[in-house]
């Protein structure tokens, strides 16, 4: 149900910090407004994503055109598991116009650093909370000196997934002033290791005490505005002085009751679908790199060397978390004991007997459980799209490297797998609790392919059709992490994420691009429509698939 919201917010950030204009770094807080009194939360969300799921289908491909069959005759029947027809979306609703308009996501929305393991539970909460520890620095005197407490409360697969998230710790980090991108890893750490320790945090005139307590595992189920909300409240003995109900969308993205997206610069080559994309590169002839880098200006007003910069530093995280990850063998936090891999994989590569092909995929599997170690660590990670797919994109990005690849290049690859995830955070989602892992994995390797079709100078018909191929086999994945931990199946998953990237590309560089039987735009809208009928027991709940079959001793 990310996209719900998300769709209500493909949203679009002024400070970098919130995803939005409105927090108190970049704005005034927004006043709480309530949600449309016709639909019950859940209908909004089911009605969100059927809406979104018909956009896709409203522009629909050639091939259903050609057959005159829609792409999914089956996904126009609602499953059991999907509950009961959606009610008609009103159009004047945020979320039908979102549809509607051009994506405006820019690259520091995307590409968000801070710790693991999870963009949705992790990274997202502390953005929250340190988004409201910013709103209530800044009330008035009178009001601040009242208050007594800070209080979260956590809900739906925040609540039931969170102790093995870390939700709460990166909560509290949070709400004492540390911003996500810059916290250290150790801190975090102690937060987890002293969970009684009492923490000060100085809000104006008054002085509060926190701790891990002050973050409350409140309902798993309920009628909930999306899976993952959580509310934080500054209360001065038991009246609530402010309060803001939040949303933790996916990938880092967060919105709160009211969310309006901000306004921003118009996008030079509008686009909302690959096809799009394809009119202005391949009919007017300018370069997916070009146009992606003139939209982000257009967008964002940076120039073409901050949004470089950026990207320089983007691979320069992830660079550091796999070369780490590479180097670091330990039992990961958690009840699974499970012990890494990513140093013995790349420790044996040398004397290993598997051949060239053997070889080559074993480094980029290692690349990638070297990055997804690292953020079960809760280490700093890059969303790309997401924590849980955080080892895909760096995966590539060595492989690259190693291959020497220029480093223009590798930024332009970075732009490519950017819009990619644009594309499916549009027109579908990009939360495992909204639509299963298809929606992280399959998303990540579907960037991952692009990245490397662009970085190795293929035609933008062979970068949009590697980036097919790879979601087209992750759709369906379901997300089902063991014992709520980011850990089984998703660090394997990003390896296997990485080798599929190149397993598309190296089919999709070989193959006859024009006649590819199914586009980018097409497979989107698969993904978003068995999102939608996805049994929620597999998005982010552990209540299925190996969280439940796998027994833990
Ligand atoms: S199973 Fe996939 S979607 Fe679910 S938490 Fe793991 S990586 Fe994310």
């Amino acid at each position: 149900m990310e996209k719900l919201l998300n769709v209500i917010g493909t949203s679009d950030a002024g400070c970098g910090t919130c995803h939005s204009s409105g927090c108190a770094t970049c704005g005034p807080a927004p006043r709480v407004a309530e949600a449309p009194a016709v639909l019950s939360r859940r209908d909004l969300g089911r009605a969100v994503l059927a809406a979104s799921a018909g956009a896709l289908l409203s522009g629909c491909s050639p091939q259903s055109g050609a057959t005159g069959q829609p792409p999914s005759t089956a996904a126009a029947q609602p499953t059991a598991a999907a509950g009961p027809a959606p009610p008609a979306l009103s159009p004047d609703l945020a979320v039908v116009q979102k549809t509607k308009g051009p994506i405006i996501t820019v690259l520091d929305e995307f590409y968000k650093m801070g710790p693991g393991p999870s963009s949705s539970h992790t990274m997202g909460p502390m953005r929250i909370t340190y988004d409201f520890f910013q709103r209530v620095s800044k009330l008035p005197d009178d009001q601040l000196k009242r208050a007594t407490a800070l209080k979260v409360h956590l809900y739906g697969s925040l609540s039931a997934t969170g102790k093995g998230h870390g939700t709460d710790r990166a909560s509290l980090a949070g709400l004492l002033g540390k911003a996500p991108a810059t916290c250290p890893p150790e801190f975090l750490d102690a937060l987890a290791a002293n969970p009684d320790e009492v923490h000060k945090v100085t809000l104006g005139p008054t002085t509060l005490s926190l701790t891990l307590k002050d973050i409350i595992f409140d309902a798993t189920k309920g009628d909930f505005h999306h899976p993952n909300t959580m509310t934080a409240k500054l209360l001065a003995g038991n009246e609530t002085v402010y309060e803001l109900e939040y949303y933790s969308v996916g990938g880092g993205f967060i919105e709160w009751k009211g969310y309006k997206p901000p306004d921003k610069g118009q996008p030079k080559y509008p686009f909302s679908h690959a096809k799009d994309l394809k009119k202005f590169i391949i009919d007017d002839k300018i370069p997916l790199a070009k146009l992606l880098l003139e939209n982000e200006m257009a967008i964002s007003g940076k120039s073409e060397k901050q949004i470089r910069e950026f990207l320089d530093q983007v691979a320069d995280v992830m660079v550091r978390g796999v070369d780490t990850g590479l180097r670091v063998e330990s039992v990961l936090p958690g009840p699974i004991k499970l012990h890494s891999k990513a140093a013995s994989l790349q420790r044996n590569l040398k004397t290993s007997a598997k051949g060239e092909a053997g070889r080559a995929i074993t480094q980029v599997a290692a690349y990638g459980f070297a990055m997804g170690e690292e953020n079960a660590r809760g280490h700093i990670i890059v969303t790309a799209p997401t924590a849980g797919s955080a080892g895909i994109i760096p995966a590539v990005l060595k492989s690259l490297r190693d291959l020497k690849v220029p480093n223009e290049n590798i930024q332009d690859g970075f732009l490519a797998a950017a819009a990619i995830g644009y594309l499916c955070k549009h027109n579908a989602t990009l939360s495992g609790a909204e639509g299963g892992c298809q929606a992280e994995v399959g998303v990540g390797s579907s960037m991952g392919a692009a990245m490397i079709a662009q970085a190795l100078g293929a035609a933008p018909k062979v970068v949009s059709n590697a980036a097919e191929s790879a979601l087209e086999h992750h759709l369906g994945m379901t997300c089902d992490p063991v014992a709520g931990y980011v850990q089984v199946p998703c660090i394997e998953r990003c390896a296997y994420g990485a080798v599929k990237a190149w397993t598309a590309y190296c089919i999709a560089s070989e193959e006859i691009p024009e006649e590819r039987r199914v586009d980018l735009d097409t497979t989107i809208a698969a993904m978003a429509l068995t999102a939608k009928e996805m049994n929620t027991k597999y998005k982010e709940t552990s209540e299925g698939g190996l969280a439940v079959s796998l027994v833990l001793c």
